[in-house]
């Protein structure tokens, strides 16, 4: 009597979790009329964006970046890069159009959890002192003309309203990062402070965001990078806007007849985006509720995060993981992403490395294979949805630029998202090559441009330093 007592138990046990598994697949569907959809809703809101000032969700941001780099850059230049879970410092010996990159050196640095929900000053000073060490590593093989400033490309990958090419106030935090004093403040002034507390001579002569970064470190490679998406932590993308074509840009038409755009995708909103339950509850109880919504269905923050939430569920409804719900289950972002990837390129017949991250992770002594099969289903449910809307969004930037009648266009990617998830990238190109057909796809290169946003912004660096009409007479 008890085994048909268990035997029932579980088999209604199951019903439940395959109820609940067939409402989340149904809810994340992408199918690719819902996807042309998202890409014209882009478009429609990258002109809403262009046109004025508060115009859309996607703020569009000017970047004051009107000339790519050319590969004559020359010198020495710093690059300081803050966006992510680490930060980075870079510096480049950069050798002109025939030699190109002569050396270069970087150093990673994690940042302490602590300081993105602290202080501004603590922040900045953190980084200062680490950029201060790092030029003081700084060997004979690198050359800096006497008497001149050390020059450095800051890359920081939030939405900032930029005043000039080397200045810009910071509009909000996105990702982990949540400190209230620094919104509205010049960052590049943030950091200068910071420098000269660490009695360093330096001067910022570039501010710009990763993805403007990574298409200009993406041009210097390839002549035909047009756009850059970021897929790491957060997401977002940048790309070569006309000049006329904003209207909201009062300044000069630079000479160039270009101007590249941050677009802050990561904040993008639309009624044909498959938003779930899960969805809301996660963007509640954020950091930053109901922005960044895009960036929430997407991104290497958040994925990890959604999986949680819906193994949470299975366990409390349908008793997925036996009679007690994992107490560790129910501790927010206890799975990252890195860690859901490694779960679903699980190749082996039994699924150990399921069964080993459960256990590690969760402190779920055992699994069975079923219950292991669903954890999978549901990464691949939930990665899928991600990297079918990023297709959707570049076809969207495509759409605007409309680059019908151009033979190559290349879109240069970065971020661990793209970089470490084969799954998630190589359904990215699927989906892309589904929303194009295959001929038009062909014309349209999705590449990984690892690292570009170091060299990029030192090459901006470069092409904007104090010294460049000196150098240029
Ligand atoms: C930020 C962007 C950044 C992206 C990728 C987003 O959260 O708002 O400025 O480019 O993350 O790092
Ligand atoms: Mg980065």
């Amino acid at each position: 009597a008890l085994v048909v007592r268990y035997r029932i138990r579980s088999s209604s046990r199951w019903a439940r979790v395959a109820a609940l598994l067939k409402e989340l697949e149904e809810r994340c569907a992408t199918p690719v009329g819902k996807l042309r959809q998202v890409a014209d809703a882009m478009a429609v809101e990258m002109h809403a964006g262009l046109a004025s000032e508060g115009g859309s969700k996607l703020k569009m941001l000017i970047s004051y970046v009107n000339n790519l780099p050319t590969g004559e850059e020359t010198g020495l230049f710093y690059a300081l890069d803050l966006g992510g879970t680490n930060f980075r410092v870079l510096r480049v010996q950069l050798g002109g159009k025939e030699r190109r990159v002569l050396k270069q050196e970087f150093e990673e640095v994690s940042i302490p959890p602590l300081l993105m929900v602290g202080g501004s000053d603590e922040l900045f000073d953190f980084i200062a002192s680490a950029l201060a060490k790092f030029v003081a590593s700084e060997g004979e093989d690198f050359h800096l003309p006497v008497g001149r400033q050390r020059e450095i490309g800051f890359t920081f990958s939030f939405p900032v309203r930029q005043t000039s090419i080397a200045s810009g106030t910071l509009i909000k935090w996105t990702k982990g990062f949540n400190i209230d004093e620094t919104v509205g403040e010049d960052v590049v002034a943030e950091l200068t402070r910071a420098i000269e507390r660490q009695g360093l001579d330096m001067r910022v002569s570039a501010l710009i965001n990763d993805t403007v970064g990574t298409l200009a470190g993406g041009r210097y490679h390839d002549n035909d990078v047009v756009a850059a998406v970021i897929l790491g932590t957060g997401t977002n993308a940048a790309y070569v806007e006309r000049a006329h074509a904003i209207p909201k840009w009062h300044g000069l038409l630079p000479k160039s007849g270009e101007m590249v755009i941050n677009m802050e995708w990561g904040n993008f909103r639309s009624s044909h985006l498959p938003l779930t339950d899960y969805d809301q509850a996660l963007d509640n109880d954020s950091l930053n509720p109901s922005e960044q919504i895009f960036e929430k269905l997407i991104s290497g923050m958040y994925l990890g995060e959604i999986l949680r939430r819906v193994l949470l569920r299975l366990a409390k409804e349908a008793s997925l993981f036996g009679e007690n719900v994992p107490p560790k289950l129910e501790i927010p972002f206890m799975l990252r992403t890195p860690v859901m990837s490694a779960m679903h390129h699980d190749t082996s017949p039994d699924l150990k490395v399921v069964g080993a991250k459960l256990k590690d992770l969760l402190g779920i002594p055992s699994t069975s294979l079923k219950a292991r099969k669903v954890v999978v289903q549901i990464c691949d449910t939930v990665a899928r949805r991600g990297a079918r809307l990023a297709a959707a969004g570049v076809a969207g930037i495509l759409k605007k630029v409309g680059r019908e009648s151009v033979a190559r266009t290349v879109v240069a990617m970065d971020g661990g998202l793209y970089e470490h998830y084969t799954i998630f990238r190589e359904c990215l190109q699927a989906t892309f090559e589904e929303m194009l057909g295959a001929e038009a796809a062909a014309s349209v290169v999705i590449k990984l441009a690892n690292d570009g946003s170091g060299i990029g912004a030192a090459l901006l660096a470069a092409s904007h330093s104090q010294y460049r009409e000196l150098e240029q007479s």
